[in-house]
């Protein structure tokens, strides 16, 4: 920020439009010719009000597609051609205030609203207070009523209480329900708004000219309520925003770095942090940077990506990861991936990308309540017309409780504060999910498929024996060659061979799901399965495990891997087919090893020798008998059945590709997660369900009382409140996923 002051005092001045521009320049990204424009509106308040701005932007040319969403008031523009300011500047003219998409500005102004917030609903309380005092004095009366002198004087004094709480509290609704009007799409202030200024206007008039009754009780109560339900919401999306900016939040600024011989300390920002750069972490302190241990010993807390609290013990030689703390020791890392591929940065674009969806669920409820609203109005009117025409007295009370008690606002809360609170729970619990529609589809899914090597399995494999096939070859040279093809492979199986490569590999071309090609020396050599190393099958010696064929011009070589299933699979199968899944094996290894694991399992539909291709088939065969499969794996040999799976989870996985075509990552590194989650995702489903069917009924239940006049408007505000809080709070039922 300082340095921009600077470098600008020493500029010529720019325009005010121009330098609007420089502040979106961060907020615009351009990936494979599509770009994207993010904005931050915080004037948006509720689903009519994404609505509009969605349809709007989405009529514009070349837009790809627009996303919103409501709970950190995000706005996504992918767009092919044309300038992104186009879009900030529509988004203007519907009266909104766009702001550049950046996690300080936005959790500033989120701060300011929860402070303005928290001033006008103590202006209400305080208010509400006194107006129900002096109105109380009118009800014990009774129908002999108080001197008309005081009850004179204490409607002019409830009007003095009441006006700022109608003007000031009220605020915020009227301006949203002005921007409403002005765009022609009524969303939830209109009828809130309405009901506020005419019972003012109406109690006003009657004051003056005391005659009729007064609703100053009304107003401030409505008031008062509905500022309670903004403030909870306000609360339940700053944590919300926490969790998408976990860098902010997790990281410092900026750290300090040594160059190589360790002296001369320099500060730099965390983001420009360089690869090799080499930083001193003492105690209590966090991990800055993505990183590997030179000197040191320690242990430390990983929780921001497991969810598991328990001190992890780090040494020389193994990486640790930015935003984990550092608990004991003083070590010495070495940065070894930029700010961009920080597993914490990936993390949180993944959660952002989440925040965009929009169950269908709600996307029904949004266009319910927006046609609802304009119902209501008629209604209304209707309603007083009605009464006013039969001669009674309380037409506008009846009118006034009718336009209160049917407001939707439980409905259009239902369901995004109870998938904001999951999704924000699950990230605590170490499960990451990138795609929205994945807990609704979870679900509702009965299959699970599930890859071998690395999902059902540790992964970690060791090499077993190694059976030559030729004379003049030693195992240390077997070694060698398959060492050099597999480095930078991030197959499990690679890993096994890693070790200090002596040899060189050129020409390394890695098959998904078949093998490792490559030149050593002069020699074109493969390793892999058998059909894909020597092009034809060729029987494995007969033990357990994985054979992998590493062949020249003929085959060469066996080596065998040991791979042990993970502790927890056996009862996480039987856990699964408790909750009534069908379970299958697919995987690419060979027909006895497949069975092997299979049989421990007991999963007894097994395929093996699947190309990824056959992967995608099996997927879609069992979609095509109407099933909704769930894929569970770890490797790109899986990446693109999970792609085509109805929804897909992915097991601690080593390569980025995995965890993007994945709905969902697993950072917890042990399958029990699984169940956990498939039961959670049932949770939020019959949460949802359970908000909105009760928004709904109550809805549905109480406005023919208000019709028949048989509710004063001060009881349809505290019921269309307390439905909203029981809306919100049932939601919050979902603050922590249950082991
Ligand atoms: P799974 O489906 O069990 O995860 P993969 O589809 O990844 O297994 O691999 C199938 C088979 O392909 C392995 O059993 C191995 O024979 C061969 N293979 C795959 N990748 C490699 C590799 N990097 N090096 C050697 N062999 C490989
Ligand atoms: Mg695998």
């Amino acid at each position: 920020m300082m340095s921009v002051t600077r470098e600008s005092a020493s500029q010529p001045a720019i325009t005010a439009a121009a330098a609007r521009r420089l502040e979106f320049a961060d907020s615009i990204f351009t990936h494979a010719g599509q770009t994207r424009l993010s904005m931050r509106v915080p004037d948006i308040r509720c689903a009519a009000c994404s609505l509009k701005i969605e349809r709007q932007l989405s009529n514009m040319p070349d837009v790809a597609r627009v996303a919103t969403n409501l709970a950190d008031k995000r706005v996504v523009v992918d767009f092919s051609a044309g300038d992104a300011f186009s879009f900030v500047d529509a988004v203007e003219k519907l009266g909104f205030t766009p702001l550049p998409d950046r996690a300080n500005l936005a959790q500033a102004a989120l701060h300011e609203e929860r402070k303005s917030m928290l001033a006008r609903l103590g202006v209400a309380g305080i208010g509400m207070m006194q107006v129900m005092m002096f109105a109380l004095a009118g009800y014990v009366a009774g129908p002999v009523g108080i001197e008309p002198a005081y009850e004179g004087l204490m409607r002019w004094a409830s009007l003095a209480v009441a006006t700022p709480i109608a003007i000031y509290s009220a605020m915020p609704f009227h301006q949203g329900a002005w921007r409403d009007l002005r765009n022609r799409h009524p969303g939830m202030d209109v009828p809130i708004s309405l009901a506020i200024l005419a019972a003012y206007g109406l109690s006003l008039v009657n004051t003056v000219w005391l005659d009729g009754a007064v609703y100053y009780d009304s107003v401030s109560m409505f008031a008062f309520l509905l500022l309670i339900g903004r403030y909870v919401e306000l609360g339940s999306r700053q944590k919300y925003q926490v969790s998408q900016n976990l860098n902010d939040h997790l990281l410092p600024a900026s750290v300090q770095i040594f160059d190589p011989q360790e002296r001369n300390p320099t500060y730099v920002l965390v983001k420009a942090v360089p690869v090799g750069a080499r930083l001193m972490i003492g105690p209590d302190q966090v991990i800055p940077v993505d990183g590997m241990v030179l000197r040191g010993q320690t242990s430390v807390n990983e929780s921001a990506f497991t969810g598991e609290s328990l001190p992890v013990s780090k040494k020389a030689g193994m990486t640790v990861l930015a935003g984990s703390m550092n608990i004991e020791g003083e070590i010495w890392v070495e940065c070894t991936a930029p700010y961009e591929e920080f597993v914490l940065t990936r993390i949180s674009a993944l959660f952002r990308e989440s925040g965009l969806y929009k169950p269908r669920f709600s996307q029904l409820a949004d266009r319910i309540a927006g046609v609802f609203v304009v119902f209501i109005l008629f209604a209304t009117a209707a309603c007083g017309l009605y009464w006013y025409a039969a001669g009674s007295a309380q037409w506008f009370s009846i009118a006034l409780a009718v336009l209160v008690v049917s407001c939707p606002c439980a409905l259009s809360l239902a369901t995004p504060v109870a998938y904001t609170v999951a999704v924000s729970a699950l990230r605590n619990y170490g499960v990451v999910v990138r795609n929205g529609a994945f807990l609704e589809r979870l679900a509702e899914s009965g299959d699970i498929i599930f890859d071998k090597t690395g999902t059902l399995t540790t992964g970690k494999l060791h090499i077993g024996r190694i059976q030559l096939l030729v004379p003049d070859l030693d195992e240390a040279r077997v070694l060698a060659v398959a060492a050099a093809l597999e480095r930078g492979c991030l197959h499990p199986i690679a890993r096994a061979f890693a070790r200090a490569v002596e040899l060189q590999a050129l020409a390394v071309v890695s098959t998904a799901g078949e093998g490792v090609s490559g030149l050593v020396e002069g020699v074109q050599y493969q390793l892999g399965k058998a059909e894909f190393a020597c092009g034809k099958p060729l029987a494995a010696p007969p033990e357990t495990g994985m054979w992998v064929l590493l062949a020249a011009a003929e085959p060469l070589a066996w080596v065998q891997l040991i791979d042990e299933p993970r502790p927890e699979s056996g009862r996480v199968v039987a856990s699964l087919q408790g909750l009534g899944f069908v379970l299958s094996l697919l995987t690419g290894d060979a027909e006895a090893e497949a069975q092997r694991i299979a049989r421990l399992m007991a999963i007894s539909d097994v395929s093996a020798g699947v190309t990824p291709a056959d992967k995608v088939a099996a997927v879609q065969r069992r979609q095509a008998d109407g099933r909704r499969v769930v894929m569970v794996g770890d490797g790109i040999n899986d990446a693109a059945a999970m792609a085509s799976a109805h929804a897909s989870i992915a097991v601690s996985p080593a390569d980025v590709v995995v965890q993007e075509a994945a709905d969902a990552t697993l950072l917890t590194n042990s399958l029990t997660s699984l169940p956990t989650l498939i039961v959670f995702a049932r949770q939020v489903r019959r949460v949802i369900r359970q908000n909105v069917s009760w928004a709904i009924v109550y809805n549905l239940s109480v406005i023919p009382l208000a019709m028949a006049g048989l509710l004063q408007p001060w009881m349809a505000a505290l019921g269309m409140s307390v439905s909203s809080l029981l809306v919100v709070f049932n939601a919050n039922r979902l603050r922590k996923v249950q082991d």
